[in-house]
């Protein structure tokens, strides 16, 4: 293969990795993958091997790796003008805002940061100077859901519902509180599909009326909560919490860092259960990842109250890098990308095929369900399908590293805990062809028919 590389070369390169490179969320790694280069679905590490990339890096290079025109616009911008504040404007700050306009199907002001984090930072700071300004600064909490993820940062940690990313580092960003979330396999009011009444969002209303309606600023969700497990929520409940949220005075904000960018088959997650959000962050898509880049999108009669020409109105949040030329002129690109090739369409098939083609699979006795949004899926495993214990550490592990060993990388949720991180998830990029979409496919069968013969 084109990438591989001396041998020697690449020891000296685990030395130096060893020696000076920290890595993110993992425990101390002796021997990393070393990605080379990228093409298409496609990554080599620097020995010349393959592999799919199943989860699109981080659930983000939603174009797919190697676009020569991203490249090309990025070069362009940086020898046009490589960095302006966003106290005054420039041009691909403009031209975007426009843009997510039109995906967003409503009217919002566009806020620019720098990572999914720093979107929901903003969200929260906003939301509360909002009440502030609008005659309810008592109005400063914020409900969330348990095994939701939102950030890393004190704040966006803070709305985060999973113990084992948040212990160690505690206290976080304070007002945040945790409610069960839609989980209709294992629903924590223990129903069914049946005889389901919502009531994972009448915790929502609970939550506000225990914590009190005028201490309460806003409610953050994903559409559907991903690295947590996918969890794919009943079509009522984002109207229903849509509706909670009116009544009681407090902002939806949608976390779109994920669903966003016609990863859910539509150009927003929050699109397919038919509600305006008040806020709307985003990040990872907006430019499949070939340049940081993160925005909140705030609706026009929110921002109105942020107009008025006095200073005492206006929202005191600056960063350096946010909205940068030259990342705005990436999303550009990469929008219009995803726009000229049909991925949010192609996003929708590539999920359809995955449910039709891996029906065999709900048969298999650690695999305790499969849920697809678009084009992202979660497989639960399981020891036991009737008693639906988790599948242990080991199980999953197993079946992650033999998809690794034919060339798909897959991910997993949250951290290796016994007991919750047993739910495989695959997000390929949009872009994937048929070929690609097959070797998925194929992979994972063959991988669970393994498994399953040796038991
Ligand atoms: N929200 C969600 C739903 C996410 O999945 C992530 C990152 N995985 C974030 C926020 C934080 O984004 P970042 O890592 O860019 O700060």
């Amino acid at each position: 293969a084109q990438d591989d590389i001396d041998p020697l070369v690449k020891e000296e390169l685990l030395e130096k990795d060893r020696k000076y490179v920290w890595h993110h969320m993992s425990p101390h790694n002796e021997n990393p993958m070393i990605i080379a280069s990228g093409e298409g679905s496609w990554v080599t590490d620097v020995d010349g091997h393959r592999y799919l990339d199943g989860m699109s890096g981080l659930w983000c290079v939603n174009v797919g790796h190697g676009r020569r025109e991203i490249a090309e616009a990025a070069a362009e911008q940086m020898m046009k003008i490589a960095y302006a504040t966003l106290v005054q404007s420039h041009i691909p700050a403009i031209e975007l805002a426009a843009k997510l306009n039109v995906w967003l199907e409503g009217e919002y002001r566009i806020f620019y940061s720098n990572s999914g984090s720093d979107a929901n930072e903003v969200a929260f700071k906003i939301a509360r100077q909002y009440h502030h300004q609008n005659g309810k600064p008592s109005k400063h909490k914020f409900i969330s859901r348990h095994r939701a993820y939102h950030g890393n940062s004190m704040g966006a940690l803070g709305a985060t519902g999973q113990a084992q990313r948040k212990l160690k580092y505690e206290p976080l960003g304070v007002g945040f509180q945790h409610v069960p979330p839609p989980y209709c396999y294992r629903c924590p009011f223990g129903q069914t599909k049946e005889t389901c009444s919502l009531q994972c969002a009448t915790a929502i209303e609970n939550a506000i009326v225990w914590e009190g309606a005028d201490s309460v600023a806003g409610v953050i969700l994903e559409p559907v909560i991903t690295g947590g497990g996918m969890l794919v929520p009943h079509d009522g409940y984002l109207p229903a919490v849509r509706s909670i949220c009116d009544k009681y005075d407090v902002l939806l904000i949608v976390d779109e860092v994920i669903c966003g960018f016609g990863r859910s088959g539509k150009p927003f997650g929050h699109q397919n259960y038919g509600v305006k959000p008040d806020i709307v962050t985003m990040a990872k898509g907006l430019t499949s990842a070939y340049s940081p880049l993160s925005a909140t999108a705030v609706s026009a009669e929110l921002y109105d109250s942020f107009k008025e020409k006095e200073t005492t109105s206006h929202f005191r949040h600056i960063n350096t890098f946010g909205g940068n030329p030259v990342s705005c002129q990436v999303a550009i690109t990469n929008l219009t990308i995803i726009e000229r090739e049909g991925l949010v369409e192609r996003s929708a098939e590539i999920g359809q095929a995955f449910r039709a083609r891996l029906e065999p699979l709900n048969e298999h006795p650690h695999v305790g369900e499969i849920r697809i949004f678009g084009s992202a899926m979660g497989i639960e495993m399981v020891e036991d399908r009737k008693s639906k214990v988790p599948a242990s550490v080991e199980r999953v592990t197993t079946i992650i590293q033999a998809c690794k060993r034919k060339g798909l990388l897959v991910g997993k949720n949250g951290d290796t805990v016994p007991g919750y991180a047993n739910i495989i998830t695959l997000s390929p990029p949009l872009s994937s062809t048929e070929e690609d979409v097959n070797f998925i496919i194929e992979t994972l069968l063959s991988v669970f028919s393994n498994e399953q013969e040796k038991g």
